[in-house]
C-alpha cells in the first residue's frame, strides 16, 4: 500500500522486460506491456475483479494490484542507474502420481489448503472440505524438495531441486496447529525426513504441535511413504504406508481422508532475463551473487541487485532483509552521484593494434569491448576500444592479442612473461 501512494514510485502490471542495454548508473530497459494471456494470471484478474477491491488494496490471497491492467500491448523505456531483481519464486507442482497427486481428489497440495481454511469462517467438530468430513489428515513433508539423484526423478528439463525450500516445515507445521486447534476431532499425522523450523519464533511451532498432539511419523528419502486407495473399506479414502524410523523402521499404515503435500519453492523462469543481461544462474536455477558473506546481495554484473527468494528459498522474515540490503546498496550507488570503477580493466595500445577482432571474440562480457573506426595516417582502420563500466579485467582479450596490444591496467604481458621465465628457470636450475 505504502508503494502504491508513494508518487516517486510507478509500478507497471503485466510487464516483461524485452530489452537491457547499458551499465552501472546508465542502463536503459525496454518492456511491454500487455493483457494476461495465461489461464493462471486471467484467473488472477477475475478475483481481483470480483473481489470488489480498488488498486493499492489488499485482496487476500492475490496479492495489492498496483496499477491498472492494460487492454493492449505497450512498449515502454525506462532509464535507470541501478536495477534490482526480484524474480521471486513459485510453489512445486507434483508430477501426476508423485504421492497420488492428481489420481486422487484427496491428495492436495499446502498452498491449497492454506487457501481453503483462510476461507472458512466455520469451527465445527471436524475440518469439513468439499461436504466431505475430514476425520484425519496426512502431511508429507519435502515434496519436490531436498531430492536425491538415483533415489528422484529429474523433471522435464532435467532439473533436480536438491536444496532445502526452508519455508514448508515451519508452514506444514503452523496448518497441522491451525487444523487442531480449531476442528479438535480432526487427527492429524505428519510425515517427515527431518524438521528445520530455524526461524525466530519457529521452534515454538513444532512444541505447539506436540502439544497439539500432531504425531510425527519419519521416514527415510530412499522409503517415502507410499500413499495407496482403500476403497472406503475401513471408512477412509486413503491410505499411508510408512517405515517409521521413529520405531526402528516398523511398517505403519495410517488410514486418512485428506493427504496434504508439503511442496517445496523453485525460481520463476528467468533464462530470458539471464541470457539478456547475462546474469549469473547457480546449478540449482536460483540467481547467484558474487559472494554469500560478503557481496551477499549484488552479481557479478555492476548495478544488478538481488532482492529476496530470486537467489535462495528464504522466508518472509529474510526475504525482507535481502531486499532492504538491495534498496541500501542501491542508494549507495545512486545518491554517490558517480561509479567507482575497477582500476583493472583493459586498455588497447592502438600504436599496437591491427584490428584483427580476435580480443572481442574472446570478450564473454557483453559490450565490454568492442571495434571502433578510427582515422590513422589519412586511412581508415578498425581499432579495439574496451568500455571500462563493462569491463571485468578478466585478461581473456590480453591472452588471445596476436599483437600483444592489449593489456589488463596494473599488469602488463611483459611482466607475466618474466614471471613464467623466472619461473621456469628456477625450476630448471632445481
Ligand atoms: S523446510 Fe522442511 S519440508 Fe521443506 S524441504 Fe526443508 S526439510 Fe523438507
Ligand atoms: S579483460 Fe575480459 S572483460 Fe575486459 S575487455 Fe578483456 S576479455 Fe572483455
Amino acid at each position: 500500500e505504502g508503494v502504491v501512494a508513494d508518487a516517486a514510485i510507478t509500478g507497471y502490471t503485466c510487464a516483461q522486460v524485452t530489452e537491457s542495454e547499458g551499465y552501472v548508473g546508465n542502463v536503459t530497459l525496454g518492456f511491454k506491456r500487455q493483457p494476461p494471456e495465461s489461464q493462471e494470471d486471467r484467473d488472477l484478474i477475475k478475483q481481483m475483479a470480483e473481489s470488489g477491491k480498488g488498486i493499492g488494496e489488499v485482496i487476500p490471497f492475490v496479492g495489492i494490484c498496483p496499477a491498472q491492467i492494460p487492454e493492449a500491448s505497450e512498449g515502454h523505456t525506462v532509464e535507470a542507474g541501478v536495477v534490482v531483481l526480484a524474480t521471486g519464486i513459485k510453489p512445486y507442482t507434483p508430477r501426476h502420481g508423485e504421492y497420488g497427486f492428481g489420481e486422487y481428489d484427496e491428495v492436495i497440495t499446502l498452498p491449497e489448503l492454506i487457501k481453503i481454511m483462510g476461507k472458512k469462517k466455520d469451527t465445527t467438530t471436524f475440518l469439513e472440505l468439499n461436504g466431505r468430513t475430514i476425520k484425519s489428515v496426512a502431511m508429507i513433508h519435502c515434496v519436490g524438495s531436498r531430492q536425491i539423484p538415483g533415489i528422484h526423478e529429474e523433471d522435464e528439463t532435467g532439473y533436480m531441486n536438491e536444496y532445502c525450500s526452508r519455508t514448508c516445515c515451519s508452514a506444514t507445521i503452523q496448518a497441522a496447529n491451525i487444523i487442531r486447534e480449531t476442528y479438535p476431532g480432526t487427527r492429524v499425522f505428519d510425515f517427515y525426513r527431518d524438521i528445520r523450523t530455524y526461524g525466530r519464533g519457529q521452534e515454538e511451532l513444532y512444541e505447539q504441535a506436540a502439544k497439539n498432539k500432531v504425531l510425527f511419523l519419519r521416514f527415510e528419502a530412499a522409503e517415502a511413504p507410499v500413499v495407496t486407495q482403500n476403497g472406503g473399506s475401513n471408512g477412509h479414502p486413503l491410505s499411508i504406508l510408512v517405515k517409521d524410523t521413529l520405531t526402528f523402521g516398523e511398517g505403519v499404515e495410517v488410514p486418512v481422508d485428506l493427504v496434504v503435500l508439503a511442496v517445496g519453492t523453485e525460481p520463476n523462469n528467468v533464462s530470458d532475463l539471464a541470457g539478456m543481461m547475462k546474469l549469473p544462474v547457480g546449478a540449482d536455477r536460483f540467481l547467484q551473487e558474487v559472494h554469500p558473506k560478503l557481496r551477499p546481495v549484488e552479481l557479478s554484473v555492476a548495478g544488478v541487485l538481488l532482492a529476496g527468494t530470486c537467489q535462495s528459498p528464504m522466508d518472509m522474515g529474510e526475504a525482507c532483509n535481502g531486499a532492504s540490503s538491495a534498496a541500501a546498496k542501491a542508494s549507495s550507488l545512486l545518491t554517490r552521484g558517480y561509479v567507482e570503477l575497477d582500476p583493472f580493466v583493459a586498455e588497447v595500445d592502438l600504436d599496437l593494434c591491427a584490428g584483427t577482432g580476435s580480443c572481442v571474440k574472446a570478450c564473454l562480457q557483453e559490450g565490454a569491448l568492442h571495434m571502433v573506426e578510427i582515422e590513422e595516417d589519412g586511412k581508415k582502420v578498425q581499432k579495439a576500444e574496451v568500455n571500462a563500466a563493462l569491463c571485468t579485467g578478466c585478461g581473456a582479450c590480453v591472452a588471445v592479442c596476436p599483437e600483444n596490444a592489449v593489456n589488463v591496467k596494473g599488469w602488463t604481458l611483459k611482466q607475466y612473461e618474466a614471471m613464467v621465465d623466472m619461473i621456469v628457470t628456477e625450476e630448471r636450475a632445481a
